[in-house]
């Protein structure tokens, strides 16, 4: 062997360690420490305004930042869950808190969940018009009640006592929520006279709902290595009094254990046919599935075999994300373990 060739083969074999302690490096910035959504639908870029979609933007950078604040702090994942998607309650811009969608009769009436996937402990609250930030109801009623979901005034006399601040229901109230009921209701009584007569479809509907989802979730994973998950959501537009949707339900629009968290958005009916986020878990547990391939196969084909959509998001114990949608977009974004967030809208 000339000398040369022994330089090359000490230069390459000096790398190696240098290389790894890079690549690893690399790795463990590009770990997600927390991911949300702001809802999944018909959101189509040629329907957006700059400054709306500026809004949106900062408004899930917020919630983000605001999540991401309590893990870099050291504080466990249910504490950024429910801090970010307290932001997105707050925030008119999304179908949850202030900015619900309005039943058939003109209410916001209100869902909730959050999960620890440590210890299994769950919380829930639906049909609330009184509490200002159901997320936080649905964990007074984990941590504070012998119970995982509670509804209607008994969760809201609950939350006020746990202390919870609690509004008159005018405090939900938005133009543009308002108008999209008087929207939906106008083409419902179109096709209701068009289809007089008609034999009842399940489908019926399909078209007059409002397509654009709007409910709110976080998953995130702690220093500890820890999982939590949570959704609010004001439902779908022009729901029947005291219809619940996927999101309160645990295993269903939200749930999480020691392998992952998970949040849905989308057409709650479908989700709750299909035991949507469980069966997300199931498959990476059950079938060595990953966080990708479990998620996409749900959400991309077993929610759309019935005739659903919508998207959801989720992240594993070592800080992969996944977020598919079958809709035309969805609001979501990241945030890595250094700090760095990615919010995005349609598809990319
Ligand atoms: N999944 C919610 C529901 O059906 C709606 C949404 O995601 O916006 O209540």
């Amino acid at each position: 062997m000339n000398f040369k060739k022994v330089r090359l083969i000490l230069f390459l074999l000096l790398s190696i360690p240098s290389y790894q302690v890079f690549s690893q490096e690399a790795k463990q910035k590009q770990k997600y420490v927390m991911v949300i959504h702001g809802g999944a639908g018909t959101i189509l870029k040629s329907q957006m305004t700059p400054e709306k979609e500026k809004a949106y933007k900062a408004a899930l950078a917020l919630a983000l930042e605001t999540g991401f604040r309590r893990i870099k702090a050291g504080e466990s994942s249910i504490n950024a869950v429910e801090a970010a998607v307290r932001i997105m309650e707050d925030s008119p811009l999304f179908n949850a808190g202030k900015g619900a969608v309005f039943t058939n009769e003109g209410k916001n009436e209100l869902d909730a969940a959050i999960m620890d996937g440590n210890t299994l402990m769950a919380g829930s609250v639906a049909g609330v018009t009184t509490i200002r930030n159901p997320v936080s109801a649905a964990r007074a009623v984990m941590e504070k009640s012998e119970h995982v979901m509670m509804v209607g005034k008994g969760a809201e006399k609950f939350a006020g006592q746990a202390g919870l601040e609690i509004v008159d229901p005018k405090y939900f109230w938005t133009k543009d929520r308002w108008e999209s009921l008087q929207k939906v209701k106008r083409q419902d009584s179109i096709k209701a006279m068009e289809g007089a007569g008609e034999k009842k479809s399940l489908k019926l509907g399909t078209e007059n709902r409002d397509s654009k989802f709007g409910t709110v979730g976080a998953v995130a994973l702690d220093k500890q290595g820890n999982l939590a998950a949570a959704t609010s959501t004001g439902g779908m537009t022009n729901k029947k009094y005291g219809r619940v949707g996927d999101a309160p339900l645990i295993g269903i629009g939200t749930y999480a254990n020691k392998l992952v968290g998970i949040s849905c958005t989308g057409w709650g009916e479908f989700f709750i046919r299909n035991v949507v986020a469980h069966d997300v878990a199931a498959l990476m547990e059950y079938k060595n599935k990953t966080v990708e391939e479990a998620s996409s196969e749900v959400v991309m084909k077993k929610v759309p075999a019935l005739g659903g959509d919508g998207g959801l998001i989720a992240l594993d114990r070592d800080g992969n994300v996944a977020m598919p949608f079958n809709t035309a977009g969805m609001y979501r974004g990241t945030v890595t373990s250094d700090g760095k967030i990615e919010v995005f809208i349609y598809k990319e």
